[in-house]
């Protein structure tokens, strides 16, 4: 048997999935003209509470054209160090939109109002202006912990009152979603924008959704994503799989919250693991126990069909996803015993 935990980004598409792509009823998107497109980003765009979406070829992008949209070259974005925008971009906002990046110390990504005021630049010829703020929810490298409502309204205000705007990373903004117990509506009411990755989480292929706050913002969204190169033609067959997620996929994300859990449990437990905080959601990081080297401990779980990636200096994380169920899961415990 093979537990594969390297990403969420792993999951292939499921029967009925698939069933929905093959009728979807596709146009060119470019022409404005693929209906399937346009339902999956009002649906999303719904969601939020928001009135624009644009369907996007990955997060990256989305992230990239939010970037673009609320900034101007020599503009600061403040963002937690543990950001993907940093960290996983190739240098995408120095090089699509000519901006520095502010980064917050946090702990386990999340960061607050406070900080992000201190961080703001006063208004003088040597500081980039700030412009925008971005929170990753759920944050990856943080270890996959989630905002609570109250700091994100706190953030929200402050950027008001500051003139910034604020852009959600969303890729997994549904595990935050099930995991805290508010709703989409909510989360969206306190954000300029926010993307969603369909392509983890939410098992389809391909496509993150960026939605956006105002609708006036989307004819030079799109704009940004024709440049980036993200116009798509008959892509209605992608976004029938993401109607087709959002519809099937969402709740059952708590199962794999529940499965991060009882993976630290068992690693816990068999002295696999040092140091490993509880998981929130479905991202399971952690430092392997004083008898394990980190790649040997890799090889040693690879050997028995256990697949994980290192992560940072000395962690391991093991992600868990729609195509990992509970004989997955039995099988890693036994194989975490076996190496006890
Ligand atoms: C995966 C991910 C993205 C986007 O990644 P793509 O591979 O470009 O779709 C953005 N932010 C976070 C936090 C992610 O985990």
């Amino acid at each position: 048997m093979v537990a594969d935990f390297r990403s969420d980004t792993l999951t292939k598409p499921s029967r009925g999935m698939l069933d929905a792509m093959l009728n979807a009823e596709v146009g060119d998107d470019v022409w404005e003209s693929d209906p399937t497109v346009k339902e999956l980003e009002s649906k999303t765009a719904t969601l939020f509470g928001m009135r624009a979406a644009l369907f996007c070829p990955s997060g990256t992008m989305a992230n990239q054209i939010a970037i673009r949209l609320f900034t101007q070259p020599q503009d600061e974005v403040i963002c937690d160090s543990q950001s993907h925008i940093y960290h996983y971009e190739s240098a995408g906002p120095a090089s699509n939109s000519g901006v520095a990046l502010k980064l917050i110390q946090s702990q386990r990504g999340i960061i607050d109002a406070r900080q992000i005021e201190k961080s703001i630049n006063p208004k003088d010829v040597h500081f980039p202006p700030s412009r925008l703020v971005v929170l990753e929810n759920t944050c990856n490298k943080g270890g996959g912990y989630s905002y609570e409502l109250d700091n994100i309204r706190e953030i929200s205000e402050l950027c008001t009152s500051r003139s910034l705007s604020l852009h959600m990373d969303g890729a997994r903004a549904f595990n935050a979603i099930v995991s805290k117990g508010y709703s989409s509506e909510q989360l969206g009411s306190h954000l300029d924008s926010i993307s969603i990755c369909l392509s983890k989480g939410l098992g389809c292929p391909v496509g993150t959704v960026l939605v956006i706050k105002d609708p006036e913002l989307l004819f030079k969204a799109k704009r940004i994503r024709k440049a980036f190169g993200g116009g798509m033609r008959q892509s209605g067959y992608l976004a029938a799989a993401g109607i087709y997620a959002l519809e099937n996929n969402i709740e059952r994300l708590t199962e794999d919250h529940e499965n991060a859990k009882t993976l630290w449990k068992g690693l816990k437990e068999y002295g696999l693991s040092k140091e490993a905080p509880e998981p929130e959601t479905n991202i399971l990081i952690f430092t392997p126990g004083s008898k394990w080297n980190r790649e040997e401990l890799i090889k040693e779980l690879e050997r028995l069909g256990v697949l994980s990636v290192p992560m940072g200096d000395d962690h391991i994380r093991l992600v868990t996803h729609l195509d990992v169920g509970t004989s997955h899961i039995d099988y890693a415990l036994k194989c975490f015993k076996s190496l006890s």
